[in-house]
């Protein structure tokens, strides 16, 4: 097969983890900048240009879209998709699912166990409304943040009203959330590929610490997750419309509570931790999309 990975830099690790993974199955690969493509919209046939040249003949793309480029990113992904290249994480599932807010309303909607959480355009009524949360401690969270910066832990209402001062005076939107303390500083992550979990770990915050993400300087170990927690880690990845997803959940007294989850999950923590290659399975499963592809069941269509 011939496959695109859109990804900014052929050095991070989950981009060489994926390409090894399919040179390994000898396919041809070829790693593009997807900030880097020029889009042609044309009736007669769209195009995607890089370095002067209209990518054409492959099979598969493998976006890995950082959260900063999102838009761009979802635009050269549904253009390889208007010219029926088979992709593992469409556009469209891509936008919703960074919409970090959109996602947790639609995931509550379909049933799954989210935090309690609110969200209010005006300081005055989320000071007001924050005691619905229960007690503190209460977590604030950016909307537009990543890798645990932006959430931070309001102690008290005075911390509350200090910190959303700055959220609001910099018009960042912020989300209010009930702080699950029984889960210690540790968090699930599941990877999901294709409706199956391919792999687990266990995040633990280092001491001193609520975030437990590895980028905060988290540690880690491999888990068996629980029946309620595989079952929902599929179900919100299936919701959210992502075929390779990062599933991230609290567990709480009232069982887990899914917090996040990610499209472009960065593979190095997960990989290292528990020795799966989740690369290869990425591979396979553009594998047996393409197989399905040629023998004309479906084209581009998960
Ligand atoms: P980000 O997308 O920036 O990683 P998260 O919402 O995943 O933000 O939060 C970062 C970390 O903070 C989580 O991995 C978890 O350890 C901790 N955390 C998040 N929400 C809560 C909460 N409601 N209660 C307790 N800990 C939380």
């Amino acid at each position: 097969m011939r496959i695109v990975i859109l990804s900014r830099n052929g050095q991070l690790y989950s981009t060489r983890s994926i390409l090894n993974a399919a040179r390994r199955r000898n396919h041809f690969v070829r790693v593009v900048d997807h900030m880097l493509c020029d889009l042609v919209i044309d009736n007669d046939e769209n195009k995607v240009i890089y370095e002067g040249t209209a990518i054409s003949g492959y099979d598969a793309v493998i976006p890995r879209i950082g959260f900063t480029v999102t838009p761009y990113g979802a635009a050269v992904v549904r253009q390889f998709e208007s010219m029926g290249v088979f992709t593992t994480l469409r556009a469209e599932a891509l936008i919703r699912s960074r919409d970090k807010l959109s996602c947790l309303q639609l995931l509550s909607s379909k049933g799954i166990p989210v935090p309690k959480s609110l969200i209010s355009n005006d300081q005055y009524h989320m000071l007001q409304m924050a005691n619905q949360l229960g007690e503190f401690p209460i977590v604030m969270k950016l909307l537009s943040g990543t890798h645990g910066l932006g959430v931070v832990k309001a102690n008290d209402y005075n911390d509350l009203e200090t910190i959303s001062d700055a959220f609001y005076a910099l018009r960042q939107q912020v989300l209010i959330q009930e702080f699950i303390s029984e889960s210690a500083g540790q968090d699930v992550r599941a990877l999901v590929v294709d409706g199956k979990v391919v792999a687990a770990m266990l995040r633990q915050a280092q001491p001193g610490e609520f975030r437990s993400n590895l980028h905060r300087g988290g540690s880690s170990q491999e888990i068996k997750l629980s029946k309620e927690e595989h079952d929902i880690a599929l179900k919100a990845a299936n919701i959210l419309g992502l075929k390779v997803a990062g599933v991230d959940m609290l567990r709480s007294d009232r069982g887990p509570l899914i917090i996040e989850v990610n499209a472009s999950p960065g593979l190095e923590g997960i990989e290292t931790t528990t020795g799966v290659d989740i690369s290869k399975r990425i591979i396979e499963f553009v594998e047996r999309k393409s197989a399905r592809i040629k023998n004309g069941k479906r084209r581009n269509n998960h």
